[in-house]
């Protein structure tokens, strides 16, 4: 007998038939004796279809009262699957975050879990309930409704794994496992078996949305058993764990890319001290985030090219923002590009073998794909290069490196 939390995503709960099937799984769990703790997203395409409803009154929309619409979603799905298990003979309980009382920050719309009373929920499965909470939400200080961020019902299935102290926190989605690269881009993507928290974390972070980020922190954070399933097939998932001995011996685990960046060169400054600091001293001002940074001198050593990237919705602001500074800077031209893609390669193997950025360059060319920008970490390297050029890229370099075969043992 165990404690299992399970987080079904939106496609998993996207019509009536399917919050059926997710009942049934729950069913099976529970006739081999185990207590359950369900975490719901939003039907999918629901949480989308809300956020449309706001910026046609108001855009963008007031965060406090976004979030208060938004949560309606999930709302939704817990009860349903509650009377689909009281329809099955098996008792449940449906609670909103607030109920629960999952205490967040009043950062809305990317608000961070603070502390989760589990009374009531240990109280239910005492009494041999199923638990069915709403994911991606929370409730602050002052009893505003709050939310996670996009994907955030993850975050609360693992977040809620690890104030149980549950002994798996399993995510099931609509593929069956992390794959070496999303496999709607790459059909000869590879379910991995397993793959480390680091691992993990760099991926979701350079772009692969089968995990959110938090998630993958909080569960490495709190040490929470995290498996990746599917909804509508059976199979082992994938395990994201601590580097064992019996981990693949891989150097490259997958591929992650961004669709979400935009790149902004500024052009011609003297190359002085605190060129750098007075380019990205008004974008840090105006809270944009910056990811890579670039700095070119020119052949005389006089001016001199600085290039980063922004997320995409901060781009047209941050544009705006230098080319307002441009003459104060002494800039020859502001100018920007919001068509590129950035491609990473993660693996925890890359710390021990040399060879992989030139490898990863050599394809590329091969395709007479352009690399504008590179960056390196122990565990990634990552290229922006055209947009147009994404699945061309994410194909070259899942071949090149072998991904589609499993490594040898
Ligand atoms: P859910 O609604 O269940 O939370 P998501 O759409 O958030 O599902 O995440 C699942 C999707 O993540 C998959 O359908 C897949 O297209 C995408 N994905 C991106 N990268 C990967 C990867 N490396 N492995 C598996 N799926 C990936
Ligand atoms: N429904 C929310 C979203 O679409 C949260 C989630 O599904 O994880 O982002
Ligand atoms: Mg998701």
């Amino acid at each position: 007998m165990a404690l299992i939390v399970q987080k079904y995503g939106g496609t998993s709960v996207g019509s009536i038939e399917r919050i059926e099937n997710v009942a049934n799984k729950v069913m099976a769990f529970r006739e081999r004796g185990d207590d359950v703790v369900v975490v719901l997203s939003a039907m999918s395409g629901e949480t989308n279809r809300l956020i449309d409803l706001a910026k046609a009154i108001q855009n963008p929309p007031d965060p406090r009262e976004l979030d208060m619409l938004v949560a309606t979603g999930e709302q939704v799905t817990i009860a349903l699957l509650a009377m689909a298990l009281k329809k099955r003979g098996q008792d449940a309980r449906s609670y909103t975050g607030g109920q629960v009382r999952i205490l967040t920050d009043s950062a809305f719309n990317k608000a961070r879990i603070l502390e989760i009373d589990e009374g009531n929920i240990r109280r239910d499965l005492a009494a041999g309930r199923v638990v069915v909470v709403a994911g991606f939400q929370g409730v602050d200080e002052q009893g505003n409704i709050t939310t996670l961020g996009r994907g955030g019902s993850d975050t609360t299935g693992v977040a809620l794994a690890a104030a149980l102290k549950a002994d798996e926190c399993q995510i099931y989605t609509d593929v069956d496992g992390v794959y070496t690269t999303d496999p709607r881009v790459v059909p000869e993507a590879r379910r991995l078996d397993r793959i480390t928290f680091e691992e993990m974390l760099e991926m979701a972070s350079l772009g692969s949305k089968v995990l959110q980020i938090r998630s993958v922190e909080f569960a490495g954070k709190y040490n929470v058993p995290l498996r990746v399933l599917s909804s509508m097939q059976d199979g082992p998932g994938t395990l994201i764990t601590y580097e064992d001995e019996g981990m693949e011996d891989a150097l490259i685990s997958g591929i992650a890319f961004n669709r979400d960046e935009a790149q902004i060169t500024v052009q011609g400054v003297p190359d002085q001290p605190g060129v750098a600091y007075r380019i990205l001293g008004p974008i840090g001002e105006a809270n944009i985030e910056v990811d890579m940074i670039v700095q070119n001198t020119s052949a005389d050593g006089s001016t001199t090219d600085f290039t980063f990237t922004v997320h995409r919705n901060d781009y047209d602001k941050a544009l705006a923002l230098l080319k307002k500074h441009a003459g104060a800077m002494g800039a020859r031209e502001v100018k920007g590009d919001s068509k590129i893609v950035k491609l990473s390669l993660v693996g925890v193997g890359m710390r021990s073998h040399a060879g992989i950025a030139s490898t990863m360059f050599e394809a590329l060319a091969k395709e007479g794909i352009n690399i504008r920008m590179i960056s390196t970490s122990e565990i990634k390297i990552s290229v922006v290069v055209d947009e147009k050029y994404l699945e061309l890229g994410v194909r070259a370099l899942h071949s090149a490196f072998k991904l589609d075969q499993a490594p040898a043992a």
